[in-house]
């Protein structure tokens, strides 16, 4: 079987829709996607509806629960906040009853999918550091835990003797021996300094992990952005994926 992981879509629609035909040139058997449809982006109502039609296991994102409303943007800086309630206003009924579906975490053979962290999926912790992974290391029993949130691709690798390393990877065999977390990256906002949108797929049999990077019409995203008055920083970042 042959599993795709997305996540952090962030209302970018171009993004999205290069990452579904690349995904389906991959042919995989089902797409799950990990959190933040919406926010800093022009599509909401278009990437909800796309995650919708195209992803099996559905997760919120701390930007989905924000616009639903279920907690406040106190939290958010500047421009996070400025795009949100531009968000808020554009997002329709539809879409804001399709995203109250969607899940906090899914524990199902052969992941724990979470946006942020096993810990508390509702506290939006980043594990960026080894320390930090080896705490969230604890808070599952999956050998798989696969994550978005920070919009960095990387992975950390447990071993028996309870050594963690981290990796940047291109492809990676799962070792039945190890434990992982898996940053899956980001779709809509790369923060790698890529602006390529990011993507990992999973081939169960062969055990392993890809990741993927798909070009996109960037500069059609910005223009759109800038046009319906979303912050310029916002814009800015896609062009360097920071
Ligand atoms: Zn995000």
């Amino acid at each position: 079987m042959r599993i795709a992981l997305i996540s952090d879509v962030h209302a970018n629609l171009e993004a999205l829709q290069a990452t579904l035909s690349d995904i389906q040139s991959q042919k995989v058997d089902v797409i799950h996607f990990l959190g933040d449809a919406v926010g800093y982006g022009c599509d909401p109502n278009a990437c909800v509806e796309l995650i919708c039609k195209n992803c099996q296991v559905r997760l919120l994102g701390n930007h989905d629960f924000a616009a639903l409303g279920l907690e406040s943007t106190e939290h958010f800086n500047e421009t996070a906040s400025e795009s949100l309630s531009w968000t808020r206003k554009e997002l329709t009924d539809r879409s804001l009853s399709a995203l109250a579906d969607f899940e906090l975490e899914n524990i199902s053979d052969p992941f724990h999918l979470v946006h942020a962290s096993p810990r508390a999926p509702e506290l939006w912790e980043y594990i960026l550091t080894i320390q930090e992974a080896r705490e969230q290391f604890e808070c599952t029993e999956s050998n798989l835990l696969c994550i978005g949130h920070s919009h960095v691709p990387v992975g950390f690798i447990l071993t028996p003797e309870g050594t963690i390393s981290q990796r940047v990877a291109n492809e990676m065999e799962i070792d039945p021996e190890n434990r992982y977390i898996l940053n899956v990256g980001s779709v809509g906002q790369p923060r790698d300094h890529d602006p390529r949108s990011c993507y990992v797929t999973f081939d169960t049999e062969q055990s392993l992990v890809r990741y993927h990077r798909v070009e996109y019409d960037v500069a059609k995203t910005t223009t759109r952005m800038e046009l319906l008055g979303l912050p310029v920083s916002l814009s800015e970042r896609l062009l360097v994926g920071r």
